[in-house]
């Protein structure tokens, strides 16, 4: 289809930000390489937009609605261990959430797209974006405050996301949320210093750590509906100094992952209240500290009815999940914006099983380059039906 022609150098671009993965927020050679392609098909560009992103707008022929297709561009903190020929050049940078391709898919629709701008009844903005993986601030509110969305105003938005899950060939999406809130809670627990042999002299900061974490957890159990989608993961704690050393002060950090706002807020009340309670019934007394992070990612439903028949044009197979998943992603910030659609683009080859294919954020994830096609395919068809 229409991806045909620009496939090998999509692969090759692919291959060579993946060589070359820049952090959150240093995105310069991603940015530059994305710009120039833009630019060398006479789009209009504007670079430095919140960081290091870029817009490119095509104007179609014909005036008409403007929609906006975005791409991420940042790698992650990881040592790849692939063993690919193209693998990482940077000690401790890997692309392990696929966003090497994101980009070089959204290049190669560019160049498919700007050679139909003839019946094209309105525009494309390109948009690729820095500090997706910067929770929980992200690169699309910078990009936002500094105007992405405007001038001219854009009416709906796209994006694909690399899902190792799912096959090669498959597109995957759903009406509303598609993705969780992703916030992080840090905790602090003062209690009061002793000599291991004398634990009623003190204040044992641990033992208090034990029991607020096993309190935690009922709040998911008893105090949120069964129906609701909640998880609340300590992922660490630290304190302690000798093994007979009654511990003054722990710290703990963890993520509370929802759907709906209003259990989010529940989620903050319920652990301040239950952390602070059972702190205070054991003589200590502990901080919470709630920070809020992307917001769930919910897909317009009309939108979604839209590009699903596109798919259904290109030789992808279309696949509606019932259930959303508690990952997050900062397109979320885009979606509250604006009608958008975040889809999962299948990238497990069919002969591997999903439990022996590395999964997103693993330093041997490595998306099947043959969903590229399906991908380019999704967007250029949903701009066209889009725009009519
Ligand atoms: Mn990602």
């Amino acid at each position: 289809m229409y991806s045909e022609k620009v496939l090998s150098q999509v692969i090759n671009w692919r291959r060579d930000i993946h060589a070359h993965p820049e952090l959150s927020q240093h995105e310069q050679r991603t940015s530059e390489l994305a710009a120039n392609v833009l630019e060398s098909l006479g789009l209009e560009v504007t670079r430095n937009i919140g960081g290091f992103g870029v817009v490119g707008l095509l104007k179609g022929k014909n005036p008409g609605k403007t929609i906006a297709l975005r791409a991420d561009m940042d790698a992650l903190p990881l040592n790849e261990e692939t063993g690919l020929p193209y693998a990482s050049q940077v000690k401790d940078v890997m692309h392990a959430c696929g966003h090497d391709t994101h980009t070089a898919m959204l290049m190669g629709t560019a160049c498919v797209l700007s050679e139909m701008r003839d019946k094209l009844n309105g525009n494309v903005k390109f948009i690729f974006q820095p500090a997706e993986e910067f929770n929980p601030i992200g690169g699309a509110p910078g990009m936002i405050k500094d105007g992405a969305l405007e001038n001219p105003h854009v009416d709906a938005m796209l994006a694909l996301h690399v899902w190792p899950l799912y096959e090669t060939g498959k597109i995957i999406m759903k009406a509303g949320p598609q993705m969780g809130a992703s916030d992080r809670i840090f905790l602090t627990i003062n209690g009061q210093t002793a000599h291991g042999s004398a634990p009623d002299q003190g204040i044992d900061a641990i033992v208090i750590a034990a029991n607020v974490i096993t309190g935690l957890q009922s709040i998911v159990s008893r105090s949120i509906s069964p129906l609701e989608s909640v998880v609340l993961t300590i992922g660490k704690i630290n304190g302690g100094y000798r093994y007979n050393v009654i511990p003054d002060h722990v710290e703990i950090e963890g993520t509370v992952r929802t759907i709906r706002e209003d259990v989010q807020a529940r989620m903050s009340e319920l652990i301040t209240r239950t952390a602070k309670g059972i702190a205070e019934s054991l003589g200590g007394m502990c901080e919470v500290k709630y920070v809020k992070g992307y917001p769930p990612m919910i897909n317009d439903a009309e939108l979604v009815n839209l590009v699903s028949e596109s798919v259904k044009k290109t030789s992808a197979d279309l696949f509606i999940v019932e259930q959303p998943e508690l990952g997050a992603e900062d397109f979320a910030f885009f979606a509250r914006e604006r009608p958008a659609v975040m889809a999962w683009l299948g990238c497990r080859p069919a002969n591997i099983e999903a439990k022996d294919f590395a999964k997103l954020h693993n330093k041997k994830f490595c998306p099947d380059e043959n969903c590229f096609k399906f991908g380019i395919d999704y967007f250029v068809q949903s701009v066209i039906d889009y725009l009519g």
